[in-house]
């Protein structure tokens, strides 16, 4: 009989083991081992068979053993001690108390000393995602993506980063893989029930359960309710539209990630976007928390947010949307992940109007007015992207290289500027080291909660060595477990299965290969000749064993014929204690691998890897890479750190390169990499390798941090949009009116205004050396603007042979009356130069000179 509904009790917990529940229900539990000890204490087996999730040991463990615990003075000792560590994590100030408390000097939590370029440290940032990978036991998160979002979380938490996060909670989340008996990927889509994982429903005061509600076409509500996980210091919101007032089909919009069609994708980003603020505001409301003064969109798919915070603004302060722009365009925050046009999420300009026509959604703003928001070169499609970048002040890429990506991509949005005065900047991702590191590893390395490491002088290569091999024995162990239940699974029986305790060799070189199965990242490059794979896993003195995991999307049959290909050629007896497809890529088996590998191999076709963040991971825990040069290893190979595998960029014919760059793979990991890892000192220690190990802890391992990142987020991101939204707010947002009407006017007179005349020339008439001052003068035809309205600029550069201009040098010019500009500037350099004069708008409010899209020149 099939149940008609499924309801998870929770374990009554005898009162002096209360504190146990809220350990259970803080996600810190995830990066904090002596949580975890202490309820893997309560019950070793049932602790392993639930992967250590404190919540469901609480729940199945038997009366009998509570009662035991809550009479044991020793294990009530521990727990104390446990709750009162976490009481005090979630308290007591940390580096953002810290950094807010210098930006004010007169105290108080947040800066208002305003003036001069001082910062202003907001009192809440809410963070947009479409999914969070906390951990395992909440799956939600499909890849990268989410888990580093769960990243950015959990690191503000431990900086004291007043976040917020907010996303959608998936009824079956992402899907488990297994495969068939002929390698195929197969998708499994287990129920969960969200009262039996650590989530809370928001509720009011009267103990009702809080609903949020976007309208819907013909006259209809998708109406969602908010369950909130706590990850250390930051709530984390999530969205759910399984509630009994949903029509059934509107039930369904949090089913699943990534799982449909335009429509359903609309109506999740709709609910995320405009319902997600809603919630935010219910929630800050009932828990008396400050109302966020940044927005955060991790990826296009929240971008509807902007719509939300406009119609507040025009309904609640009475703004016009022009008005109200400036002020939501200041406190955004959006990041881009996506380095390929393809990649971008859109939608029929049929759909947005359908969804936004009648005025229901977002009343205030014409469908019109959001049209033009997600404008694009295509005139039927809607660019969630562009939508992005209109509505956001400030915006980003991903890693240095992805930031220059990103940069060219979108130059169409600000015609005229050259491409490296495009105003998307970068912060290189990063990942969350007390979640990433093995527990073995940072106790050796005497990691704090920062993660800043103690002096690896201290440990000797024996040591670390020594470790590194534990570590990849575990690994070999967890291979040969999922090796045998993946082939029970594809209906192999026992008997014949003798060979999988063979599977590995603990001693053996081991390379990982793990990620999602996008054509980009090149699943299958190690096959491109398998020949050479076979001789490099089958060499008798330097073989390498590589260890292979990752899901195709369920639409993507390319994806899955990829998976297949490798599956199949592992599947021969001659090569398959030496190469395994591992199902079901999550968080936990990526913990296995990140911490055992050797060598973590990376084969993107460039650049089309944003970042990639799994090479950190194994980074941090002395695994070397071997990537090519694409997201974050362009900008962190140093010679001595991994290896870069040579791109054969230039070469147009997909096939030609992936030829060129496979045969540089087995080339490195044949005449560089497997002999320097085998290459041993009279007790056995490879001091070659070790070296390589020591450099990169030593030097990428701080890098690679999320708290490295959630810095740089905060210091050049979140003070200065919290700056600008105190700006643009003020007195009755009479910031956001005087942009919003020099917007106008500028829009208005911009067709009119020329450079006249330019003038070059120096004075006295001197040899032309480097450093020598020039005065260049222009006259320029302001259209009606006051001369402080604009920013005339001298640019010097070298030229080219199309007289395009090249490293220059931007002086701003001072109006000397009449529409007359002059400005001196040294020479910057020697050989060939020239000048030009451009006119761009200028007010206090706009963050970059490029912000208006509008520039004229000589
Ligand atoms: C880190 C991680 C990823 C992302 O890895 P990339 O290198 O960015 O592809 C994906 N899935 C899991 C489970 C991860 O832990």
């Amino acid at each position: 009989m099939k149940a008609v509904r499924r309801f998870t009790v929770r374990a009554s917990v005898p009162e002096p083991l209360a504190g146990l529940s809220r350990l259970a229900t803080n996600l810190r539990w995830t990066w904090h081992p002596q949580t975890r000890d202490l309820f893997a204490s309560m019950d070793g087996e049932l602790a392993q068979r639930v992967g250590g999730d404190p919540l469901r040991i609480l729940t199945e463990l038997s009366p009998a053993r509570l009662e035991e615990l809550a009479a044991d003075p020793d294990f009530l000792g521990r727990a104390h001690a446990a709750v009162d560590d976490l009481e005090k994590y979630l308290r007591e100030p940390r580096w953002y108390q810290r950094r807010a408390q210098e930006l004010a000097p007169g105290g108080g939590p947040a800066g208002d000393s305003r003036g001069g370029s001082s910062y202003r440290a907001p009192r809440c940032v809410a963070y947009f995602s479409m999914e969070f990978g906390v951990t395992e036991a909440l799956p939600n998160y499909s890849g990268g993506l989410g888990v580093l979002a769960a990243d950015h979380l959990k690191a503000a938490s431990d900086l004291g980063v007043p976040l917020i996060g907010v996303g959608l909670l998936y009824r079956s989340g992402y899907f488990r893989q297994t495969l068939s008996t002929d390698g195929w990927q197969v998708e499994h889509y287990p129920v969960i029930d969200p009262n039996g994982l650590p989530l809370e429903l928001l509720t009011g005061p009267d103990g009702e359960t809080v609903h949020v509600g976007v309208a819907m076409p013909g006259e209809r509500e998708l109406r969602a309710q908010i369950w909130v996980a706590q990850v250390g210091r930051v709530p984390l919101l999530l969205l759910d539209s399984d509630v009994d007032s949903n029509d059934s089909d509107l039930r369904e919009v949090t089913d699943r990630l990534y799982g449909g069609d335009s429509e359903h994708r609309i109506r999740q980003e709709i609910l995320a976007g405009i319902g997600g603020v809603r919630a935010v505001r219910r929630y800050c409301e009932l828990a008396g928390h400050p109302d966020p003064e940044v927005f955060h969109t991790n990826e296009g798919h929240a971008g509807f947010l902007g719509l939300e915070r406009a119609h507040e603004l025009i309904t609640g302060s009475g703004l016009s949307f022009a008005e109200a722009v400036p002020a939501v365009r200041a406190g955004t925050v959006f990041t881009t992940h996506t380095p390929v046009p393809a990649g971008i999420d859109r939608f029929p300009l049929e759909q947005i109007q359908r969804y936004f026509g009648d005025g229901k959604l977002v009343p205030g703003i014409d469908v019109d007015q959001i049209v033009r928001l997600g404008e694009e070169r295509n005139p039927g499609m809607f660019n969630m992207a562009h939508m992005g970048l209109r509505l956001a002040q400030r915006a980003n890429g991903v890693s240095a290289l992805h930031g220059r990506v990103s940069r060219s991509m979108f130059t169409g949005l600000w015609p005229g500027f050259p491409v490296e005065e495009i105003p998307i900047s970068s912060v290189t991702n990063g990942v969350h080291g007390p979640t990433w590191l093995a527990r073995e590893m940072s106790a050796l390395l005497g990691d704090d909660e920062d993660g800043s490491p103690r002096s690896l002088e201290e440990v000797s290569d024996r040591n670390l060595w020594d470790l590194r091999c534990s570590l990849r024995r575990r690994l070999v162990d967890e291979v040969r477990r999922r090796i045998r239940e993946s082939w029970l699974q594809r209906g192999a029986s026992a008997l014949e299965l003798g060979w999988t305790d063979q599977v590995f060799d603990p001693e053996v070189l081991t390379v990982g290969f793990a990620r999602r199965v996008p054509t980009y990242k090149r699943l299958t490059l190690m096959l491109r000749n398998p020949e050479r794979l076979r001789e490099r896993l089958l060499d008798d003195r330097r073989p390498i064993q590589v260890v292979v995991a990752g899901k195709s999307h369920p639409a993507d049959e390319g994806g899955k014929a990829l998976i297949q290909q490798v599956a199949r050629f592992a599947d021969d007896p001659a090569v398959r204690h030496r190469i395994v497809f591992l199902p079901d890529y999550d968080m936990s088996l990526a913990r296995y691998l990140y911490w055992g590998c050797d060598l973590w191999l990376n084969n993107p076709t460039r650049p089309l890897e944003a970042c990639g963040t799994s090479g950190m991971k194994s980074a941090l825990n002395g695994g070397l890479n071997l990537s090519i040069k694409d997201g974050w290893w362009d900008e962190s190979y140093d010679g001595s750190n991994g290896w870069a595998i040579p791109t054969a960029d230039g070469v147009t014919d997909p096939l030609r390169r992936d030829d060129l760059e496979a045969a540089a793979l087995y080339d490195l990991l044949g005449q560089r990499i497997a002999p320097l890892f085998y290459e041993r000192d009279t007790e056995g220690v490879p001091t070659g390798w070790m070296s390589m190990v020591r450099h990169t802890l030593a030097t990428l391992a701080p890098r690679v941090q999320a708290s490295r990142m959630v810095t740089e987020y905060v210091e050049q991101y979140y003070f200065p949009a919290a700056t600008a939204v105190a700006a643009a707010t003020a007195d009755e947002f009479a910031g956001a009116r005087s942009l919003a009407a020099y917007r106008s006017r500028i829009h208005a007179a911009w067709d009119r205004v020329r450079v006249l005349e330019t003038e070059i020339g120096s004075d006295p008439p001197a040899e032309l050396v480097v450093g020598a001052p020039v005065h260049i003068a222009a006259r320029v035809e302001l259209a009606g603007l006051a001369p402080d309205e604009v920013d005339v600029q001298a640019v010097l550069g070298t030229v080219d042979d199309n007289d395009d201009l090249h490293e220059v040098v931007t002086t701003s010019m001072s109006h000397a009356g009449d529409g007359r500009f002059t400005a001196t500037v040294p020479l910057p350099h020697a050989g060939s130069l020239g000048y030009a004069v451009r006119v761009l708008p200028y007010h206090e409010l706009l963050a970059s000179q490029a912000e208006l899209g509008k520039v004229v020149a000589s």
